[in-house]
Parts: C-alpha cells; sequence; structure tokens
C-alpha cells in the first residue's frame, strides 16, 4: 500500500531489500489509478496512471482536492454518496464518475474507496481515504452498446406491433373488400334475374354472339321463333340456308346478320327468310355491337317476325299493281275516244274545253297509274341505248316552264351542247321530269331552279337545286318511302302521291348510279344523280362547277 509520503517509500525500498519489491514503481504503473485523501478530499497522493488520465502532473496535482478532478453532477454525487459511505461505513464502490481531464475531455471512471483510521497521518485528521480509480470508458461503451441494441430491440419490437397493427388492417379491408364482393354479387344475380325477366317478356327475339358468332345468350321469344321457322334444328346450328327479301336467293355465309354482327357491324332492319313451306317467316334484324372498356367484345342482335307485315305488303302492292292495271286499259281507251271526239269539227267552244279539261285528267289519272304500276312491279326493266343526256334535259326544262312560270319560279340551266350515254331516254326523261317538277312544285312562294348537266372523270352528273322548303332531318330520312309526303307539302296542298322519288331512285339505281340529296328547311334542296361513265360517251363539256 502506498504511504502518503513517496520519499519513505524510496526509503522503504531501499531498505527492505527482502521484498525484492518497488511498491512505488508498481504503484505508479499500475492499470488503475490510485489517489490518497484526507478526509475532506484533499490529494495527499496520486499515482502516476491516474496523472497519465487527466493529463496533469503529479505535483500538479498533490495538495489539490478530488473534486476539482470532477464536474459539478459528478461533485455533488461524490459528496453525497461517498463521502456519507467512507464515514459511515468505512468503504464505498463503484461509484461511475467522470473526471475531466486538462483539457476539457471527460474520462469515464469507476471510484471505490475505503478509510483507514491513521495515527501516522501527518495531523491531517482522524483518517485517509484511499481511493482505487478503474478506467470505465470499455464499460461505459459496452453500456452503451447494450444501449443501442436495446433500443434496436425497442425498434424491432416497435416494427412487429406495426406490422402486426398493418396485417390487422389489411385483414380488415380484407374483409370489407369480402363484404363489398357479396353485395356486388348478390345485386348482379338480381339484375341477372331481373334481365332475364326482360329478355323473355319482350315480343323480340334476342341473340347475343362473341366475335367467332358462338351463341352467348338467347331469351325465349327467339326459341319459339326459331323452332317454328326452322323445326327441331338446334339454333346454334351452323349452315342454315337463310334467304334474302325475295325469299330465293340464298344470303351469303359471310352476309347473314350473325356473321355481320360477330364482325362489330352496327346494322338495322336487315330482312331474311327462314324456314320452308308453312313454317317460312320473314324477320327484321338489328345488330348492335358491345364494347367493353372500348373494345369489340360481341354483339346483339334483335329479330322480329315481320311475316304478316312483309306478305300485306305483297298483298297490297299486288292489289295495287293489278288494279293499276285494269285502270290502265280502259284509260288508254277514254282517252283515244277524247281525242277522236276533239278532232270532230264544230264543235260548241263549251264542249271542246270540257273535252280538253276531261283529257288533262285523263292524262294525269295515265300518269299516276305508270307510276303505280312501275312501284308495285319493283324491279325496272331497261331499254338502254346511246342518247343524248343534254337533249333529254332540255326537253324536260321545257316542258316544266309553263308551271316554273305560272309559280314565279326562274330556271337557270347549265348544260353542255351535247353529252351521249348509254341510257334508258325515256326513263331518263322521267327521272328529269320528277326532279324538275318536284323542285318547282315545292318552291311555293317562287324562287330559282338551277338545273346542271356535266361530267367528270367517274361519272355523269345531272344536279337539280331549288330555293323552295327544303326538309327537315326527319323528313329526309323518309324521302325516298312510297307514299311519303311531308307535313308542309300536304298542308300546302301541293299535288302529289310520294312515288315520284321512290321511282326516280329504282332508275337511277337501274342504271348503276345513285341519287343523293342536301337540303335544308326554308333554305331549298338539291338533288344530285351520278351514272358511271360508260366508254365512248361524248365529252367535250365543261363542267358546271
Ligand atoms: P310527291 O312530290 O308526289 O309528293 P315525291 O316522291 O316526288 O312525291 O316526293 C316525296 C316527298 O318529298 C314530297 O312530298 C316532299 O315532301 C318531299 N320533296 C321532294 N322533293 C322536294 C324538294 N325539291 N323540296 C322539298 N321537298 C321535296
Amino acid at each position: 500500500m502506498p504511504s502518503t509520503d513517496g520519499n519513505r517509500h524510496k526509503g522503504q525500498e531501499g531498505t527492505d531489500p527482502a521484498e525484492g519489491t518497488d511498491y512505488e514503481e508498481h504503484f505508479h504503473a499500475a492499470a488503475s489509478g490510485y489517489l490518497v485523501l484526507t478526509t475532506d478530499g484533499t490529494i495527499l497522493d496520486v499515482n502516476q496512471t491516474l496523472a497519465s488520465w487527466t493529463g496533469r502532473s503529479r505535483d500538479g496535482l498533490l495538495g489539490g482536492n478530488i473534486l476539482d478532478l470532477m464536474p459539478l453532477a459528478d461533485q455533488v454525487l461524490f459528496a453525497s454518496y461517498a463521502v456519507p459511505q467512507l464515514a459511515v461505513s468505512g468503504c464505498f464502490n463503484e461509484m461511475a464518475a467522470d473526471l475531466v481531464s486538462a483539457d476539457g475531455e471527460r474520462i469515464p471512471v469507476l471510484l471505490s474507496g475505503v478509510r483507514s483510521e491513521d495515527d501516522d497521518d501527518g495531523g491531517h485528521g482522524t483518517g485517509l481515504d484511499r481511493i482505487a480509480v478503474f478506467n470505465a470508458s470499455e464499460r461505459r461503451l459496452y453500456e452503451r452498446e447494450l444501449v443501442a441494441a436495446l433500443r434496436k430491440a425497442e425498434a424491432a419490437e416497435a416494427a412487429r406491433a406495426a406490422a402486426e397493427e398493418e396485417i390487422r388492417q389489411k385483414q380488415k379491408a380484407l374483409e370489407e373488400k369480402d363484404r363489398v364482393l357479396q353485395a356486388n354479387l348478390l345485386e348482379s344475380r338480381e339484375r341477372e334475374a331481373l334481365l332475364e325477366s326482360i329478355l323473355d317478356a319482350v315480343d323480340v327475339g334476342l341473340l347475343v354472339v362473341d366475335q367467332e358468332g358462338n351463341t352467348l345468350l338467347t331469351n325465349a321469344h327467339l326459341h319459339s321463333n326459331w323452332r317454328r321457322a326452322m323445326g327441331d334444328i338446334p339454333i346454334t346450328a351452323k349452315g342454315q340456308t337463310i334467304f334474302g327479301p325475295d325469299r330465293v336467293t340464298p344470303i351469303e355465309p359471310a352476309d347473314s346478320p350473325a356473321r355481320r354482327a360477330a364482325s362489330g357491324e352496327s346494322f338495322s332492319d336487315q330482312l331474311v327468310w327462314f324456314g320452308a313451306g308453312e313454317h317460312e317467316m320473314a324477320l327484321n334484324v338489328s345488330a348492335r355491337p358491345i364494347k367493353t372498356e372500348g373494345s369489340f367484345s360481341g354483339s346483339v342482335l334483335a329479330f322480329s317476325d315481320v311475316s304478316r307485315l312483309v306478305r300485306a305488303v305483297a298483298a297490297q302492292e299486288e292489289f295495287v299493281a293489278s288494279v293499276s292495271h285494269e285502270l290502265r286499259t280502259p284509260l288508254t281507251s277514254i282517252m283515244g275516244y277524247l281525242d277522236l271526239a276533239l278532232d270532230e269539227e264544230g264543235l260548241p267552244p263549251q264542249v271542246t274545253v270540257a273535252l280538253q279539261v276531261a283529257l288533262r285528267n285523263s292524262e294525269r289519272l295515265l300518269a299516276l297509274v305508270s307510276d303505280l304500276l312501275s312501284v308495285a312491279s319493283g324491279a325496272t326493266k331497261m331499254d338502254r341505248r346511246p342518247a343524248d343526256l343534254a337533249d333529254i334535259v332540255r326537253a324536260g326544262v321545257v316542258s316544266v316552264s309553263p308551271k316554273a312560270g305560272a309559280g314565279r319560279v326562274d330556271l337557270v340551266t347549265e348544260i353542255p351542247a351535247s353529252l351521249t350515254a348509254d341510257v334508258d331516254p325515256q326513263r331518263l326523261a322521267q327521272v328529269v321530269d320528277n326532279l324538275l317538277s318536284n323542285a318547282v312544285k315545292y318552291s311555293p312562294g317562287g324562287g330559282t331552279v338551277t338545273v346542271r348537266l356535266w361530267q367528270d372523270e367517274q361519272s355523269i352528273r345531272l344536279q337539280v337545286t331549288d330555293t323552295g322548303i327544303g326538309m327537315s332531318e326527319a323528313e329526309q330520312e323518309k324521302v325516298f318511302t312510297k307514299f311519303f309526303r311531308s307535313r308542309r307539302a300536304v298542308a300546302s296542298a301541293v299535288p302529289g302521291v310520294g312515288l315520284g322519288l321512290v321511282i326516280t331512285k329504282n332508275i337511277v339505281e337501274s342504271h348503276g348510279g345513285e341519287l343523293s340529296f342536301v337540303s335544308s328547311p326554308g333554305q331549298g334542296s338539291e338533288f344530285t344523280v351520278s351514272l358511271p361513265k360508260v366508254p365512248g360517251t361524248a365529252a367535250g363539256i365543261s363542267p358546271a362547277r
């Protein structure tokens, strides 16, 4: 044990060679620091180890107080724990404190102390405190690591709890989704049941096909219709022959309603005939594609049985045709006799006028009968030969001039000197007459009717433009329907029966051409006939526009 007097130790080293140990040297080279204090903390001795830890000289430390080596908090701790322990128990153990080095660095240490009563204490008091100082930086490091590990464990625990919470939330969300799905399923089942009821209640056959034309859904009405038309042949059987509107021309498989629908076509009113004999029936078919998220996924076809209607129309046409035919013969005879009567000389003037009125009305009647016959017979037989269209149009203009004059309608023509085409001249004259007389008739307040004839690279075109009453969009849709007359035409008592345009369209199409029009209510209409140009047609005219 070091003494308070270093010199005395040195002396002992010399005086106790039997020991063979230099305590002073061991004291200073010890791995721990040592302090010898008076009970009031005054440093009587300190070893070199402690002096070096604190970066001070031993001499500088001697005579100072241990409290000077500590920061304030540790000074309080030392005074309130170590000093009473030393006084009461004579020792204290492992007090953790910091020593402050000369350059202000803190050195974590553990202090243990023991008090001995010493008579030979150089008059400093009743005892000496021997304080052992262990460098605790390793331990502090270890503690810090421990704390860090603890923090990590806490963080891991928190993460585990968070993960558990997340799983709980996900589970909850899944349960919610499941509940919504169940509700949706129920709703879609209800809708399906409702849809099925509606499908079976409607008086129309319904068929849903996919892109390959496979049947996805049918309704009861379709089944019963199909069975009526096809006997026991299943509805899905492919290769059934179906016929066009004339009942005899088979429809090519690619043009069948199901195939057209399966290819995504949208159409209305395709008339087809199914079945044979007493089971034969006419179906009117419409189809609309189904779009799922913008892409085509199948089609809905609607079939309505129009057999009775078609048969009724056919019977009506047959009746009209036969009545017209029967009327023609006596009418021709009446007109012949009227002509003969008018040829008589010395007729009183009033008889001549009466006969002329009768003849004019007979002519109108004959024209009407011819129109009825022409419409009832459908396809028009053409007698085509090279004819000068320019002459035909000019003749039409001449014959409509009196009516135009009476209605204060100006006639403007842009007609080439000649334009030869391979046409049926009589039929083409009928086309010109119909279009011109309509243009004049439907300009009740006067106006201008312009007739143009020209040819371009592919076609010969005849155009009749008026500044008359025009037609609404709804009227335009029906303009080629037999017996259709617009409300204004009927209201303003313009004569007509609604057959002229049907016949005109028929004639133009029989020539391989097209009849188109644009019209605007209150502004006028423009009808255009386009006939395909036949090679060898005379050219040399300038287009009207
Ligand atoms: P009609 O003139 O004998 O009534 P059309 O078949 O020639 O029969 O014409 C059918 C209907 O189309 C007419 O009743 C009329 O309402 C309308 N229409 C035809 N041409 C014209 C036109 N140039 N301007 C206005 N409406 C027209």
